[in-house]
């Protein structure tokens, strides 16, 4: 607008200019029909073609990245990615089935932050095609039985609110009932603050629920992704038989700047890594996610339970 102004002022006063006020003046007019491409002609680049990795920056395309098992096929970086992809890359054939998708959180104490917690979970619900942070399927891994939960960060930041703990609980059931193992993929910022202390209670009932397939003899194990912390860290993901993680992830409760502050000190170099709690004895494996698949289904057969009549 101020460009304008400025052009008009420079025009001759006696010779004003016509300005529509009801219409935004263009920039220039196609004065001539029939020189546009038709748009049957057009070469269309499909959406999302392309991935530009945020580690080292360089660029594929996504089938490479999938080909690569969702990793930068440059710098072996994992990227983030969903219960699906997860599902897919786990199962045999790919085929499973997934469980208790009907179960929503509905916003119980009418919380408000930015906007109303109902109103920020249906436009997560919309936006992600998700029902919740995270999802349940059951299949076979290398002809073993196995039920697998595997979180969602990018429904509300993976956070673990009352229809998480609820999910979880559902799938130590369905796997007790079918004398499965159980694996659960973390991805999580932590507690749903939105519930508030029924966010913080599924903490508890998480926990307590994993003693029962103890007590059956069934083999939980715990993958832990990038990143796991807060109340998901401090529960159901680091109490697996067998606690592994995916390379680099930030496994952590609370966050290195609030740590540095408390006990006055510096940090030793990757804290918070997958590797550096490997090295110190908090996690068993550190598995590359091309060889996730084989790994589980070298576990489920050393553990010997659930495996499938065929
Ligand atoms: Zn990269």
């Amino acid at each position: 607008m101020r460009i304008l102004q400025v052009a008009l002022s420079l025009l001759p006063p006696d010779d004003p200019p016509i300005i529509n006020q009801k219409q935004p003046m263009s920039w220039y007019k196609r004065l001539r029909e029939g020189i546009s491409t038709a748009t049957k002609s057009k070469k269309d680049v499909p959406e999302g073609i392309w991935f530009q990795c945020k580690n080292c920056k360089q660029t594929s395309t996504t089938r490479e990245l999938r080909d690569h098992f969702y990793k930068c096929p440059k710098c072996d970086y994992h990227t983030a990615i969903g219960s699906a992809e997860y599902f897919e890359l786990l199962f045999d054939e790919p085929e499973y089935t997934t469980l208790f998708d009907n179960l929503i959180s509905v916003d119980f104490l009418q919380f408000t932050d930015l906007k109303p917690y109902d109103r920020r979970l249906e436009e997560t619900r919309k936006k992600t095609g998700l029902n919740d942070a995270i999802a349940v399927a059951e299949g076979t891994v290398n002809g073993c039985r196995l039920v697998v939960a595997a979180m969602d960060f990018k429904f509300i930041g993976g956070s673990m609110g009352s229809v998480v703990g609820e999910k979880i609980s559902l799938a130590i059931d369905r796997a007790l009932e079918t004398q499965s193992p159980l694996l659960i993929i973390s991805k999580s910022g932590g507690a749903r603050m939105m519930e508030s202390a029924f966010s913080l209670m599924q903490m508890a009932k998480t926990s307590a629920k994993l003693t029962l397939l103890a007590k059956a003899g069934l083999p939980y194990f715990s993958l832990m992704t990038d990143p796991t912390t807060g109340g998901v860290t401090a529960s159901y993901a680091m109490l697996g038989d067998i606690n592994i993680a995916e390379p680099g992830a930030l496994i952590g409760f609370a966050g290195p700047r609030v740590i540095r502050e408390t006990i006055k000190r510096d940090l030793p170099e990757g804290f918070q890594t997958a590797e550096f709690l490997l090295e110190n004895g908090f996690v068993d494996l550190v598995v590359n996610r091309k060889d996730l698949k084989e790994t589980m289904g070298d576990l489920l057969a050393f553990f010997n339970k659930g495996q499938t009549k065929n």
